[in-house]
């Protein structure tokens, strides 16, 4: 990508808009705007909209407004749709405005109802109820990809919607009652392990299925349909692995070295059945993960040793 070529993460500082701000980086491909202090507050129409005059972005991609795992849906649904409705109006409205050249908005796959075919393809959004726990938050979400359709039909805005499969990585969050289950996992086997715990009991039956992609995979897949995709439909992010939490659970011990027993509460909710996306769409235009799920997992509990643990035994002593 030419140099002179502006490009605006919003949202940098999310698990997803972090990632896409190392790849971008990594490469040196285009001119970051909107970086760290600069990035404008994304629920503030004026902030973002001055931001917008200012900055000129060419390429924007939507990746801010908060989310969380299966508990803080529950606990938090208007705080979630309130802000990514927020998020979605603000930054579509200034880019249009101010006639960027491109934006992706980065859904959620928790936008497919709840018991969708699997692999969930992108024509089945629309096609059935969403899942309770999350149905606040999902359906923020699904307005987000409607808006960027809207733009493209009354205005012919350049816009596109992405929908990532269940990202992890470096800088997720990894509070227990907050995050989603891979970094939760991370933070209770690997304080379970110090403390010499020999039962951990985690949430639901263990049996639900779910696809993980590494963050850097769907930065880098963000990456591709930028440049290569431009439809009203959204394009799936996929192709990761599938397992079951009891699987997935058994994965995270052997990598944080956790050796006690694991068990289940299903008075704790199950979330969806299954998740996982056709990436059809995707691999058409070539693209494939270059992680693989135990490497990914091994560098995202690295990532927690060297920010998160260190920081919690430092406030320990
Ligand atoms: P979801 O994909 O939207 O359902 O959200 P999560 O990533 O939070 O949860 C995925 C699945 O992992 C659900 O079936 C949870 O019940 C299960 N799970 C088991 N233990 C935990 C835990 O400690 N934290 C979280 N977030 N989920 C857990």
């Amino acid at each position: 990508m030419n140099p002179q070529v502006r490009i605006f993460v919003a949202g940098g500082d999310t698990l997803l808009g972090s990632a896409l701000l190392r790849r971008l980086g990594g490469r040196g491909c285009g001119t970051l705007v909107g970086v760290g202090h600069d990035e404008p507050c994304l629920t503030d129409a004026s902030a973002v909209d001055r931001f917008f005059a200012k900055a000129r972005p060419d390429y924007v991609f939507v990746a801010g407004g908060p989310s969380g795992g299966i508990a803080a849906n529950q606990r938090r649904p208007a705080d979630l749709m309130r802000e990514n409705l927020l998020v979605a109006i603000c930054a579509l409205e200034s880019a249009h405005r101010h006639r960027a050249a491109k934006l992706c908005y980065l859904a959620s796959a928790c936008a497919y109802p709840r018991l969708c075919p699997q692999p969930m393809r992108e024509d089945a959004l629309h096609t059935g109820p969403l899942e309770p726990t999350n149905e606040a938050y999902a359906t923020a979400k699904l307005a987000g990809i409607v808006l960027c359709q809207a733009y493209r039909r009354q205005y012919g805005a350049p816009f596109i919607s992405a929908i990532p499969t269940n990202a992890f990585g470096p800088g997720d969050d990894f509070r227990p009652e907050e995050g989603h289950v891979i970094p939760s996992l991370i933070a209770r086997l690997h304080a379970a392990k110090i403390a010499s715990q020999e039962v951990v009991t985690l949430w639901g039956t263990g049996t639900p299925r779910r696809e993980f992609l590494y963050a850097d995979d769907i930065a880098d897949a963000c990456l591709a349909v930028m440049a290569h995709y431009d439809d009203a439909s959204p394009i799936n992010l996929g192709g990761g692995t599938d397992v079951s939490i009891a699987e997935l659970a058994g994965l995270v011990a052997e990598v944080v070295g956790f050796r006690g027993r694991i068990a289940f509460d299903p008075s704790r909710p199950d979330g969806m059945p299954l998740k996982r996306l056709d990436a059809s769409r995707l691999q058409a235009m070539g693209w494939q993960p270059t992680t693989s799920f135990r490497q990914a997992l091994e560098q995202t509990y690295q990532w927690y040793m060297q920010n998160v643990a260190v920081e919690e035994a430092a406030h320990a002593r």
